[in-house]
């Protein structure tokens, strides 16, 4: 299989790609075989959660060796569960749990994979120098990455965060995190000045040094995209075993949706055969991607809405750019046409037939802030089941789109993070006291709930502060060079 850029001939291998993460025209890198593959899904599904990893890894990303050795790497001992994502009933519906990992959150997934794939390309390619990620945060992303960096071989990680701009336990979760081969930095503006800081530090020093290869671990690498595969496959498996389908029965998933990833492999999961119903595309009250889906016109001039689902509060997607590549047919031009205008002016508008593609899978609906705390108040009344916001906005939208009389499948809400995570969102939505720091949050939740608190989570109060850094945005480029002088990091 050879992977391509959605915007011209550009090629590569998996490995290739992987290393390399967006393709030098700007483009994402995508197999295009992956809209007439053949994949035996029925066997997939019976397999294990690790053999089933295996198998959908082995098939996306063909070029890498020894995929069991690096799934086990990658998982084992990391995730507080026996499985990676557990599937639990709630009503008639079910929850696919995302966030039993190191960091709580969905990310850890696809981050605990991406290092053993990237030491693996480099090695495979023999490569000597020493990979480099940086890395722009507003809070989930830093830390999942640090934590499936730290001590990886052959791989070092710069983490940047706009100071004051993130929760104080998603600080604390960076500024404490261990290891020979990770920095942490904070920096005096917002996560835009962060993201174009690193921008700016890869266009100047890309190539600059024999000893370090700059990479991201941002979520247009493909080596990030196929970890989340699996779980369409093993929420299938659960509910077969649990007796609750028939094999070869529809299912429809719901996501909360920001950059189009996780339910983007939802749709690769489809292409391979799995019986996914309708994909349901949840946002919050940034609903660009609602008014995409159903009109055909992606208008990014809007202003943006923080919510208390930050993690989503996103308005240009960048991997629907994969999609829009797969449901017009591959035509590499019209997707380079589209982006150009929406680079240029900020809004593009598919044609007929590709809508129609997309309409035929995707179905997308949006919620406001109040409607989405309500729901955490509900679905704890109802079903005792404590959600996180971003699970919430999915609940949300689910709850309208059955009155609607869709959704008729059994219905998997994908939950992306912790209630923990946001502790005084959810105890607001449950109706309790939101008084004192997010530990006392935790504590306060934890009295209500009886769900035990992450330890990751709860054992941060008494961590040591190890990154210290504070830098002006305009000294991340030097900031970096100084690192790159040294050989790397570790
Ligand atoms: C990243 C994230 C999302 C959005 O996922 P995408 O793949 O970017 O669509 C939703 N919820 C949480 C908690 C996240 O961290």
């Amino acid at each position: 299989m050879l992977y391509k850029s959605t915007r011209s001939d550009l090629n590569c291998s998996s490995a290739e790609a992987v290393l390399k993460g967006l393709a030098a025209d700007g483009g994402l890198y995508i197999d295009p075989a992956v809209m007439s593959m053949e994949f035996d899904w029925e066997r997939c599904v019976s397999l294990s959660e690790r053999e089933c990893a295996v198998m959908v890894l082995s098939t996306l990303l063909p070029d890498f060796e020894d995929m069991e050795g690096l799934v086990e790497k990658a998982y084992s001992g990391k995730f507080d569960n026996e499985c990676i994502a557990p599937l639990v009933p709630c009503g008639e519906d079910y929850v696919l749990e995302l966030f039993h990992g190191p960091t709580s959150a969905f990310k850890d997934v696809a981050l605990s994979m991406l290092p053993q794939l990237i030491t693996s390309a480099r090695n495979n390619l023999g490569m000597e120098q020493q990979v480099l990620i940086l890395t722009a945060t507003s809070g989930d992303t830093g830390k999942a990455a640090l934590e499936g960096f730290h001590d990886v071989p052959g791989t070092g990680i710069v983490v940047f965060y706009p100071e004051g701009g993130v929760s104080p336990v998603q600080r604390a979760q960076m500024v404490c995190q261990q290891g020979a081969n990770v920095k942490v930095c904070a920096v005096r503006g917002n996560f835009d000045d962060c993201q174009r800081g690193v921008k700016e530090a890869f266009a100047a020093l890309s190539g600059e040094s024999e000893k370090v290869h700059l990479s991201s671990a941002n979520s247009i690498n493909i080596g990030r995209l196929a970890p989340q595969v699996i779980y369409y496959f093993t929420a299938y498996s659960q509910l077969l075993e649990r007796g609750d389908i028939e094999l070869g029965d529809k299912v429809d998933f719901v996501v909360p949706t920001g950059n189009f990833g996780d339910i983007l492999a939802g749709y690769y999961a489809k292409l391979m055969g799995l019986p996914v119903g309708r994909l349901v595309c949840a946002s919050n009250a940034n609903n660009v991607l609602y008014d995409f889906i159903n009109t055909g016109v992606y208008d990014a001039r809007r202003p943006f809405i923080r919510t208390s689902s930050p993690s989503m509060d996103i308005l240009v997607s960048s991997n629907l750019e994969r999609l829009l590549f797969l449901a017009c047919g591959g035509d590499d031009e019209k997707v380079k046409g589209w982006m150009a205008e929406l680079k240029k002016d900020g809004v593009y508008k598919v044609d007929k037939a590709t809508l129609e593609n997309i309409q035929a899978v995707f179905s997308a609906g949006y919620t406001d802030e109040k409607s989405s705390l309500e729901t955490i108040g509900r679905i704890w009344n109802e079903e005792k089941y404590l959600c996180d916001p971003h699970t919430a906005v999915a609940f949300s939208v689910l709850e309208e789109l059955k009155k609607e009389g869709l959704c008729k499948n059994k219905c998997v809400v994908l939950s992306t993070a912790s209630p923990y995570k946001f502790p005084a969102a959810v105890l607001s939505g449950i109706g309790g006291s939101s008084e004192g720091d997010e530990f006392s949050q935790m504590d306060e939740l934890c009295a209500i709930s009886s769900v035990p608190v992450p330890k990751n989570l709860s054992g941060l109060k008494e961590a040591k502060e190890l990154h210290l850094d504070v830098i002006d945005k305009e000294e991340l480029t030097g900031y970096v060079r100084a690192i790159i002088q040294q050989g790397g990091l570790g």
